[in-house]
């Protein structure tokens, strides 16, 4: 039986919507299934937002003039070579429908984030999944001189594996005639971000999100850097669809954590002694666990159900990420925690395999 209404349109009858990672409220979890950080944002962001929140009838800057200008200090480009959007799952948005027609299909691996197939389709452009090896690795030589737009997550998600940016860059050389999209969400922990290729390549756009290494993953606030004149492409798309699309509280919580860079990088680099922590940990256990580079750990074990682990973790108040695709189906992806959040972890995973006699 369908859904939709009698009005929705026949362009979207076939629309698979993207799932967000579930939000229980029947009791208290340790969420571990969104990859949000564990930390709350640092002192600065509180007090700039409850400023801001004082100026709510006047609406935001569009243009985004001050954050774009910390931004762009930070991180050593242009102000022009920066578009601020509401999480980046916006500007995936923007560029699905800037750069994607019939004519100019879009090409990912086929173990990525899900909500790209779903752009796609909702902009009626077509895809090609690339395949990916046994491993879950990916082989930049797939998409040397491929002629389609590309979009590689690095680090990839759900798998956490990274491509050095020597790998990247053979991606973006060989396909000048097509735009390079390297989604950068998890990058802060631990990976090589191909910033510096911009200088060399017209065609990379890479996006960034507050979400993760930031803390900001309720304030909605990520950004895309690229060439000038793709940022000019995907500002018209902002300005025919959402021009003030970044709140002031969100623009003033940015601005602040930017401020602040050094309490992040501190945090970042906690999680990633405890995500190293884990893996041997659930390594030990016998489970197979990939070499993530971001603050998320994606796991199997040869004698467990995958789906019966993430429910019995579930029974015993922790939430984890399972996906149903077939290929990876035993595995469940962990977003990295506090160490007391890990112990806990570790100790429900240990308590499952006792209860199973895996252990
Ligand atoms: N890219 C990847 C690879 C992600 O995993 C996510 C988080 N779900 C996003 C982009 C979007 O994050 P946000 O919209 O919160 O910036």
């Amino acid at each position: 039986m369908s859904a939709y209404s009698r009005f929705f349109s026949d362009r979207h009858a076939s629309l698979e919507a993207y799932t967000p990672g579930e939000q229980p409220r029947d009791m208290a979890y340790i969420k571990l299934n969104t990859n949000e950080s564990p930390y709350p944002p640092s002192p600065g962001v509180a007090a700039a937002v409850a400023r801001e929140a004082g100026r709510l009838q006047l609406y935001s800057d569009p243009t985004c003039r001050d954050l774009n200008a910390k931004a762009a200090h930070v991180l050593g480009v242009g102000e022009d070579q920066i578009l601020m959007t509401n999480g980046s799952d916006e500007i995936l948005n923007f560029i699905f429908m800037a750069f994607g027609d019939s004519r100019h299909p879009f090409a990912f691996p086929t173990l990525t984030y899900g909500f790209y197939p779903v752009f796609a389709r909702l902009n009626n452009i077509p895809y090609r999944e690339i395949p990916m090896g046994t491993d879950l690795s990916i082989d930049p030589a797939d998409y040397r001189g491929l002629g389609m737009h590309i979009v590689i997550a690095n680090p990839n998600a759900p798998t956490g594996l990274y491509l050095d940016v020597s790998q990247i860059e053979q991606i973006v050389a060989t396909n000048r005639d097509s735009v390079v999209v390297v989604d950068e969400a998890y990058i802060d922990f631990g990976g090589e971000s191909c910033l510096p290729l911009l200088k060399a390549y017209d065609n990379l756009l890479i996006t960034r999100t507050f979400s993760k290494s930031y803390s900001l993953a309720g304030a909605r606030l990520g950004f895309g850097i690229g060439h000038p004149s793709l940022i000019a492409d995907l500002n018209t798309i902002k300005y025919s669809t959402n021009p003030y699309n970044i709140n002031r509280m969100t623009m003033a919580a940015g601005i602040a954590a930017l401020e602040e860079n050094d309490y992040y990088r501190e945090k970042c680099r906690l999680v990633a002694g405890e995500r190293e922590r884990t893996k041997a940990a659930l390594r030990g256990l016998g489970f197979t666990v990939t070499d993530s580079a971001a603050n998320f750990l994606f796991a199997a074990h040869p004698e467990l159900d995958g789906e019966e682990l993430y429910l019995a973790l579930r029974r015993r108040g922790i939430l984890v990420r399972h996906f149903s695709t077939p290929a990876i189906r035993n595995y469940n992806r962990i977003t990295v925690g506090t160490a007391t959040q890990m112990d806990a972890l570790l100790d429900a995973v240990k308590d499952y395999m006792k209860e199973v006699s895996v252990l």
